[in-house]
C-alpha cells in the first residue's frame, strides 16, 4: 500500500536503529517518504533483555505483516522459579504468572526484534551505521544536519528515535537532566554461558535491595540480569569497565550462582547497563524535528512496556505524517494529541512496576515469595491476579489505532 499523494515534505532522517527507528522507517517508506536511518553502532546492536509486546502493539506488528516472524522469535518461556542461596526453589511459577501476558501478547529478545524490523526495511531505507548526528540547524525549508563522519546533508524532517539518552532531544530541547526522573534503581543485562542448562526457564534470586535473574530462551546461551538500588553517583555512561566493577561490587555477597555470573561478565559478547529512569517531555516536536520511543517518553527499562510504546508511537507518527501529506505543522500536533493518553497511562504503570520490582529487606522477600507460592496453588488464579493484570491490560490497550 504505497500512497501516490504529493507529499509536502518527503525526505526524513531518523536517528537510531533499534525498535522505534526501524518501525517508523517501515511505515514512512510504505507511505511514500524517502527515509535515511543513522545509527551510531557499527552494525545492528545485539543484546538486551526479553521484551514484551502487548495489546495494541501486537496489532501494529500484525498490520506490518510481521506476526509470523515475531511468532518464530517468541521466547516461549515455560515458567520459572524464585530461588534461595542454595538454589532451592522458594516458589515456582508457570508461564502465565511469570510473563503476566494476556492471550495474543508475545515476548521476544530485543535484539531479535531489532533484526526483524531491520530486515523488513533494509530494502527501501538508506541505513548509515557507525555514524551520529552532531548538529541540527532548522531552516524554513528543511533541517541542515551535521554528521560525525558523513558530509552534511539537508532533510525535510528529522526524527530522534535514539533512546533514553537521545542526542536529537538534547540538541533541540536541552540537556537530559531536565526531563529524566530517576527511580533510584539500575539494571545490567549480559549474555552468559547456559551453565545450568536452563530450558526456556527463568530463575530469580532476590536479596535485599537487589535481584539477580538468569534465564535461557535457547539451550546455547543464557542471559543474566542484575537489578539493584543504585548509588547516587553512577559511573559515566560510556565507561563499561567502571559499570562492570560497580555490578561486581554490588553483588559480591549475593550468594547463589552470582559469583559464576560475575566472573562471566567481562567476557560477555554484549552488555547493557542503564539507570532505571523515565523521560517526561511536554512536547515531542519542535519545528521540523520530533522524537519518538524512549527518546520522547522512556517508561524505564523495568516497565515492561517500552517496546510496545515505541511500536505504537512509530505507527501513529508515520500515520499522522501520511494523513497530513507530510506537513509537519499539522502532523506533529496530531501525533501528540492522539498518543498522549496512552503514553501517560503507561508511564504511570511503568513507574509502579519499576519501583515495586525489588524487595527492600528479608521480610519483604519472605512476603513476596509466600504470596507467589500461594498464588500457584490457587484454583482461581485469574481472579487473584486481576489487580495486577487489569492495569497492565488497560495501559497496553489505552489507544485505538486509526486506519491511516
Ligand atoms: C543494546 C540495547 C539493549 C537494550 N536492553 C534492554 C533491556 O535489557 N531491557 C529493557 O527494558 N530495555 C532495553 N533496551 C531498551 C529498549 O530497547 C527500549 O526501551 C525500547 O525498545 C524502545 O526502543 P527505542 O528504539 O525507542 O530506543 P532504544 O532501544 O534505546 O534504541 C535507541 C537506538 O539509538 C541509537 N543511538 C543512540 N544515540 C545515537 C546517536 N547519537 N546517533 C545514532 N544512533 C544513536 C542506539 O544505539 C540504539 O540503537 C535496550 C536497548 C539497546 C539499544
Amino acid at each position: 500500500m504505497t500512497t501516490t499523494q504529493q507529499l509536502t515534505n518527503k525526505t526524513v532522517l531518523i536517528c537510531g536503529a533499534s525498535v522505534a527507528g526501524p518501525a517508523l522507517a517501515y511505515w514512512l517508506t510504505r507511505y511514500g517518504f524517502t527515509v535515511t536511518v543513522v545509527e551510531q553502532a557499527p552494525t545492528l546492536r545485539e543484546g538486551g533483555y526479553k521484551v514484551d509486546i502487548r495489546g495494541v502493539a501486537m496489532e501494529v506488528i500484525d498490520r506490518m505483516g510481521l506476526l509470523p516472524e515475531v511468532g518464530k522469535a517468541s521466547t516461549a518461556m515455560r515458567g520459572g522459579a524464585w530461588v534461595d542461596d542454595k538454589g532451592k526453589a522458594l516458589a515456582t511459577l508457570g508461564p502465565e504468572l511469570i510473563g503476566l501476558r494476556s492471550p495474543g501478547d508475545d515476548e521476544v529478545l530485543r535484539g531479535d526484534l531489532a533484526h526483524i524490523l531491520f530486515n523488513a526495511t533494509k530494502g527501501g531505507v538508506e541505513y548509515l551505521f557507525g555514524d551520529s548526528i552532531t548538529g541540527l540547524v532548522q531552516q524554513a525549508d528543511g533541517v541542515s544536519v551535521r554528521f560525525r563522519d558523513a558530509a552534511p546533508r539537508v532533510f525535510d524532517l528529522v526524527i530522534g528515535a535514539d533512546g533514553m539518552h537521545s542526542t536529537v532531544r538534547r540538541l533541540v530541547f536541552g540537556p537530559e537532566e531536565q526531563f529524566a526522573r530517576h527511580t533510584g534503581m539500575a539494571a545490567c543485562v549480559v549474555s552468559v554461558p547456559n551453565f545450568l542448562d536452563l530450558d526456556h526457564w527463568e530463575l530469580m534470586h532476590p536479596t535485599p535491595g537487589q535481584v539477580v535473574q538468569l534465564y535461557a530462551t535457547q539451550r546455547s546461551a543464557a542471559k543474566a540480569q542484575f537489578i539493584f538500588q543504585a548509588p547516587a553517583q553512577l559511573p559515566d555512561r560510556h565507561d563499561r569497565a567502571a559499570q562492570q566493577q560497580l555490578v561486581a561490587t554490588t553483588f559480591a555477597d549475593a550468594g547463589w550462582q552470582t559469583p559464576t555470573l560475575l566472573h562471566a561478565l567481562p567476557q560477555s559478547p554484549d552488555f547493557y547497563f542503564d539507570t532505571v529512569s523515565q523521560i517526561h517531555l511536554d512536547r515531542w516536536s519542535y519545528g521540523r524535528v520530533a522524537v519518538v520511543g524512549d527518546a520522547a517518553w522512556c517508561p524505564s527499562p523495568l516497565s515492561g512496556q517500552g517496546t510496545s510504546m515505541a511500536l505504537v508511537g512509530a505507527y501513529v507518527l508515520a500515520g499522522e505524517l501520511k494523513a497530513a501529506a507530510g506537513d509537519q505543522r499539522v502532523a506533529f500536533g496530531r501525533y501528540q494529541a492522539a498518543l498522549q493518553p496512552y503514553i501517560t497511562e503507561n508511564l504511570t504503570l511503568g513507574w509502579n512496576n519499576a519501583t515495586q520490582m525489588v524487595a527492600a529487606d528479608r521480610r519483604a522477600i519472605r512476603t513476596q515469595t509466600t504470596m507467589l507460592r500461594m498464588l500457584r496453588h490457587m484454583p482461581c488464579k485469574g481472579l487473584a491476579l486481576r489487580p495486577i493484570i487489569k492495569p497492565l491490560q488497560r495501559a497496553a490497550n489505552a489507544i485505538q489505532l486509526t486506519d491511516y
